[in-house]
């Protein structure tokens, strides 16, 4: 398999025109200002080498890839049993925040971690006494994750989720009531709005994939980040739902453990060969970035990374 910047920049400007098509996401007030046209991504291979093309230094908020490695945490900290006790397995034809299976469901569990009702629900789990513990726990892994000290979160995006998160506030105090959640629910949805509003570029993006590519080890370190059975276990939510409700076209399509977020960011995780970040804020209708999974699709089909 041969890659050089020059064939990814090819590629990115392939990618790029589909942008128009997309639009930005509309129900983060801050998210709204992002340049449609963008379009940018890294590659880190697990020998630590990078490849890139488009403006992959800037930086963007994670939104639902952070809900990836919020999960790796909370399953290292509280095993699978206590986990999948609160938050099921199974992928949704409903949008990511949707309430309706929460009291279709006859045990009022989200059906798994990807979906809002899920995220929150492992958010809750994350351990430490009080709000700043858990953010700090949180920030402290995602900064062993990229090898990078500096990353942090987005206090205007994270502000303006807040404000207006009120489908998350519904989802969170239903879950209250039923049990799944157990700890204040607007300290819930402050703490899951910081999370999603964790900023970085594409590279640290790359970084993070290459980690669960490599089997939960760090390809730059050796340091066995996340078990290799929650770097399985994430890998496989991300193959079923991580891709909103396009997860089943898209396993076709590309055939990657794949994560999206409304901020137009796409994490992807080739077994053993490469971790990928992608920006490209012009969404297509199901919330993934359409000139990002444009791009998936040719550099999938140039390198024939499907799994499949
Ligand atoms: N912060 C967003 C929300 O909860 C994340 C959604 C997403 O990226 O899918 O609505």
């Amino acid at each position: 398999m041969y890659i050089d910047n020059q064939l990814l920049a090819n590629m990115v400007d392939e990618a790029r025109p589909i942008s128009s098509e997309g639009r930005l996401v509309d129900y983060i007030p801050a998210l709204k200002k992002e340049n449609k046209d963008n379009l940018a991504v890294s590659v880190c291979f697990l020998n630590g080498e990078f490849f890139y093309a488009g403006d992959y230094l800037e930086k963007f908020t994670l939104q639902s890839i952070s809900k990836v490695i919020t999960l790796a945490l909370v399953l290292m900290d509280n095993g699978e049993e206590e986990v999948f006790s609160k938050v099921g397995m199974e992928p949704t034809g409903d949008p990511f925040n949707s309430i309706v299976k929460l009291e279709t469901n006859r045990v009022s569990k989200p059906l798994n971690p990807m979906i809002n009702a899920g995220a929150l629900a492992v958010t809750d789990m994350i351990k430490g006494a009080t709000n700043e513990e858990k953010w700090e726990r949180l920030l402290a892994f995602v900064n062993v994750l990229t090898g990078e000290e500096e990353v942090t979160y987005n206090k205007e995006v994270a502000d303006s989720e807040f404000n207006t998160a009120f489908l998350n506030r519904s989802l969170g105090y239903f879950m209250k009531q039923h049990g799944i959640i157990k700890g204040d629910v607007e300290h819930l949805i402050y703490l899951y709005t910081k999370q999603c509003a964790l900023e970085m570029n594409c590279q640290d993006l790359a970084k993070i994939g290459a980690v669960f590519a490599n089997d939960g080890m760090d390809p730059v370190t050796g340091r066995q980040l996340i078990t290799r059975d929650v770097a399985r276990i994430c890998k496989t939510f991300m193959v079923t739902c991580g891709m909103y409700n396009s997860s089943g076209e898209f396993a076709i399509k590309v055939g990657i453990p794949a994560k999206s977020g409304v901020s137009g960011g796409i994490m992807g995780s080739v077994p053993r060969k490469c971790g990928i970040g992608i920006f490209g804020p012009s969404l297509d209708e199901t919330g993934n970035s359409i000139a990002g999974l444009r791009l998936l699709e040719l550099m999938g089909n140039e390198y024939k990374w499907s799994i499949f």
